[in-house]
C-alpha cells in the first residue's frame, strides 16, 4: 500500500504572528517557519502503518516556494521514502492545492492520502474535503485514530458530544486531527540522513493547472484587545455580578 502525504510549510506554531502595518497580510519576513502540526501527524501516522507492515512507501508532496524544502526534509528525517516539492511562488487557495494534489495522486495512485486537518496559517479545513470530492474517493475527516484491514479503513471521527467511526474503501482521503498520535522527536542524525533522500521538484506549470486565487484577502487584523479583569472581594460579591452580569462577561 502506497500512502501520499500532504505537508504544508507555515509559521511556527510557537510564533506570536504580526501583521503587516497596512494590514494587508501577515508578516513571515524573518519569522520562523516549520511543517503544519497537523501534518507531523499524518505523516507520523503513514509512518506506524509502514512500520507496522501495512504500508510500502511513504510518499511526502509539499506546495510551495522551494523553502519547502525543509518540511519535506523533516518530513524524510521523520521516515518518509521520498519527496515531491510543487514549485511555485504563487499564494495557493484550497481548490487550487486539491486540484494539484488530484494531479499527483493521478500519477502515484496512492492507496491512502493523508492531510492534515487544517492549515494553522489560513484555518481554511477544505483541502482534503475538496480533494475527496474531486477525485470522487471515500473520505475520513478529522481522524483521531485509524486502521486498516485488507480493503477497509476504519476512521474514528471526533465529532460534538462523542465519537463517530466510519468504514471507508481504499482508496481514500483521511484528513489527521492532533489526537490522532504523538508524532515522533526528529533526531539530528536523522534529519543528515534524510539530506541522501530524493526530492523531486515539479514546476507547477508542468501540470496544467490554473493557479490564480479566486479570492482577495481584504484585511487582516488583530484579535480585539480584551478588557482588564476585576477582582472581587468575596464569593457573594462575585455570585450577584454573575446573577445582573454587571462587570462580567462584557
Ligand atoms: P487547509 O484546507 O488550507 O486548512 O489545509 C488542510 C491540509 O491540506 C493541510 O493540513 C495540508 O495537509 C494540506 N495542504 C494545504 N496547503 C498545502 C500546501 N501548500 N502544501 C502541502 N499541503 C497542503
Amino acid at each position: 500500500m502506497k500512502i501520499l502525504v500532504a505537508v504544508k510549510r507555515v509559521v511556527d506554531y510557537n510564533v506570536k504572528v504580526r501583521i503587516k502595518p497596512d494590514g494587508s497580510d501577515v508578516d513571515i519576513v524573518g519569522v520562523k517557519m516549520g511543517i503544519n502540526p497537523f501534518d507531523e501527524n499524518a505523516i507520523e501516522e503513514a509512518i506506524r502503518l509502514k512500520e507496522k507492515g501495512l504500508a510500502t512507501e511513504v510518499i511526502a508532496v509539499s506546495l510551495g516556494g522551494s523553502a519547502n524544502q525543509d518540511v519535506l526534509r523533516h518530513a524524510l528525517a521523520m521516515g518518509a521514502d521520498r519527496a515531491i516539492l510543487i514549485e511555485t511562488d504563487v499564494d495557493l487557495q484550497p481548490l487550487v492545492v486539491a486540484k494539484l494534489l488530484k494531479a499527483i495522486v493521478e500519477r502515484e495512485k496512492p492507496d491512502l492520502i493523508l492531510l492534515g486537518k487544517q492549515a494553522i496559517d489560513d484555518d481554511a479545513g477544505q483541502t482534503g474535503q475538496m480533494l475527496a470530492a474531486l477525485l470522487d474517493y471515500p473520505q475520513g475527516t478529522f481522524a483521531s485514530a485509524i486502521e486498516i484491514e485488507a480493503n477497509t479503513l476504519t476512521v474514528t471521527r471526533e465529532v460534538d458530544g462523542g465519537t463517530e467511526t466510519l468504514a471507508l474503501t481504499l482508496p481514500a482521503v483521511v484528513t489527521a486531527d492532533l489526537r490522532l498520535n504523538e508524532p515522533r522527536f526528529v533526531k539530528l542524525p536523522n534529519l543528515m540522513m534524510a539530506r541522501k533522500k530524493p526530492i523531486e521538484a515539479i514546476n507547477v506549470t508542468a501540470l496544467g493547472i490554473a493557479i490564480e486565487p479566486r479570492l482577495k484577502l481584504i484585511q487582516v487584523a488583530e484579535p480585539a484587545v480584551r478588557k482588564a479583569g476585576i477582582k472581587v472581594g468575596s464569593v457573594e460579591e462575585l455570585l450577584n455580578k454573575l446573577r445582573t452580569h454587571e462587570g462580567i462577561l462584557v
